[in-house]
């Protein structure tokens, strides 16, 4: 009997691009696969029942061992700017994309990540390790449960091979899932070559499947781009209200789609503060926590460059300053957008109920400012605050200030201005309580699942699965995964090395 994934999947439609898109290849096998973990949530939207949990057929297809026949997996070629530096050729160096699974509503691509050696794979070894992949697995499902874009994961398997990091670590391959992959760095590969031909085909091909409202405009490329800008910069206004770095935001990690994409060395901040750097070898802070939204901006600029090809009516000097000229002001929209998107998220965040007027600005701002000074866990203190809108005189948040007075100064506007607002209590409690998560992948949890997975117990992979996928509730039986971070947490570390 055939597995019930091998049922479902299908030729991907990227492959109707061509062979300048991508190289057809076989993953790796890996020995003696086993299951970490798989998103069930994610399993039911694809249309596979929990069977497939438990089918040794389905843990070769996703370990990379067997490919069904009627399959022709590829790794795509793109490019991109690293660390603000043209970086030339890129590509998928160790993710494999296997086929397609038609949705409900929409297709999704199926990709394993650390599949093996592809033509891409640069000094890599097309591999990746068992933490890495935990981190990006409950990353990307705990993303999707705080209703913030992201590319999705099915699944973790894992095999004794071993692979040479800082340390040596146990091979793992994370089942990514995602309407495209396709990255900014797929418009720069062909613009930075020249190839004109290939660009338009990419991006008219993203703008069928993904954009098609471009079509019935005027100027299609320009409001394709337009659509990107408001999608990217809407992306990273909800992380800034979460408090997520990304870590390593290169245009080869940007999304066309505006996902959360590539999770590498991110992290959601503990203790909040604004020049927060969670990738250790980002020594210039470029990719700090404050310089996300600037980064998004310099990011869709690569983009904008390399569409100017296209919005050009030919390929004369004129034609491609006109279209730089069109382009400008959609460009310069990014920042009020952006503000707009962050204000309004951090307005019902603080009960304001989306109110950016004047007061609501500026206690905003205010607390920020506290929050920062203070290096208070930003989480805790916006699941926390709702509590003290009912019963102002608790401690609960006073006592992890160091500056008391700036709290109660701040704690004092606050609540007058909810009381200006004149918004019915006991249902701003409860929409505060939908906004502000109760539990977020913080490292030192992500760390613990990691060591007992590398000990050969999944079980708080799974919990933690469980848990983030409903971040708002309150889970009794998770509560610890609520709760402040021990001292140890605080000198954990994150790199690059994946
Ligand atoms: P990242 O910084 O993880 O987005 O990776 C940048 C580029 O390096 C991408 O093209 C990856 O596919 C590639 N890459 C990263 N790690 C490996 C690896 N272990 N083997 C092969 N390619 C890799
Ligand atoms: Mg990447």
């Amino acid at each position: 009997m055939s597995s019930p994934l091998e049922a479902l999947l299908l030729h991907p439609d990227f492959l109707a691009l061509g062979e300048d898109f991508y190289t057809h290849l076989q993953p790796t096998p890996l020995n003696n696969p086993s299951w970490v973990a798989v998103s069930s949530e994610l399993a039911n939207t694809l249309g596979l029942n929990t069977s497939f949990i438990k089918d040794d057929e389905s843990l070769n297809i996703l370990s990379g061992n067997v490919t069904p026949s009627s399959l022709k997996p590829y790794a795509a070629v793109y490019s991109g700017h690293q660390f603000g530096v043209w970086a030339g050729q890129l590509g998928d160096g160790r993710a494999i994309t296997l086929g397609q699974i038609q949705g409900q509503d929409q297709s999704w691509e199926i990709q394993l990540k650390g599949a093996g050696l592809t033509p891409y794979s640069r000094m890599g070894d097309g591999r990746a390790v068992l933490r890495s992949s935990i981190r990006e697995f409950l990353c990307s499902e705990a993303m999707h449960g705080l209703g913030i874009p992201t590319t999705r994961a099915l699944a973790i398997t894992q095999s004794p091979n071993r692979v040479i990091r800082e340390s040596v670590e146990n091979a793992a391959v994370v089942t990514r899932v995602a309407p495209s992959f396709i990255r900014f760095g797929h418009f720069e590969h062909f613009a930075s070559n020249g190839l004109h031909a290939q660009l338009k085909e990419l991006t008219d091909f993203v703008i069928q499947r993904f954009y098609p409202d471009s079509l019935e405009q005027d100027k299609p490329y320009l409001h394709f781009f337009e659509m990107v800008l408001k999608r990217s910069a809407k992306l990273v206004a909800q992380w800034q209200s979460v408090g997520f770095c990304h870590g390593v935001l290169n245009t080869d990690n940007m999304s066309i789609l505006g996902l959360s994409l590539d999770y590498g060395p991110f992290g959601f901040m503990d203790k909040f503060a604004l020049n927060h750097i969670c990738n250790h070898t980002d020594s210039q802070g470029r990719y700090s926590f404050a310089n996300q939204p600037q980064v998004f901006y310099w990011n869709l600029l690569c983009l904008a460059q390399a569409l100017i090809p296209l919005m050009a009516i030919d390929d004369s000097d004129e034609a491609m300053e006109k279209a730089v000229e069109e382009i400008k002001p959609v460009l310069t929209s990014f920042s009020s957008i952006y503000l707009k998107e962050y204000q309004e998220l951090m307005s019902h965040k603080l009960g304001f109920q989306g109110d950016v007027s004047g007061n609501s600005l500026q206690i905003i701002q205010a607390v920020i400012q506290l929050l920062d000074n203070n290096a208070m866990d930003y989480t805790y203190f916006f699941r926390n605050l709702s509590r003290l809108v009912k019963d102002p005189h608790q401690s609960l948040l006073r006592d992890h200030f160091v500056d008391t007075s700036a709290f109660d100064t701040w704690m004092t506007s606050y609540l007058n201005h909810l009381q200006v607002l004149g918004l019915d209590q006991e249902s701003t409690i409860d929409k505060m309580n939908q906004v502000n998560p109760k539990y977020i992948l913080r490292q030192h949890l992500a760390q613990m699942a990691i060591a007992e997975s590398q000990a050969g117990q999944h079980a708080m992979v799974e919990r933690l699965l469980q848990c983030l996928t409903q971040p708002f509730a309150e889970q009794p039986e998770f509560e610890d995964y609520a709760a402040l971070p021990p001292d140890w947490a605080s000198h954990l570390e994150v790199s690059c090395s994946s």
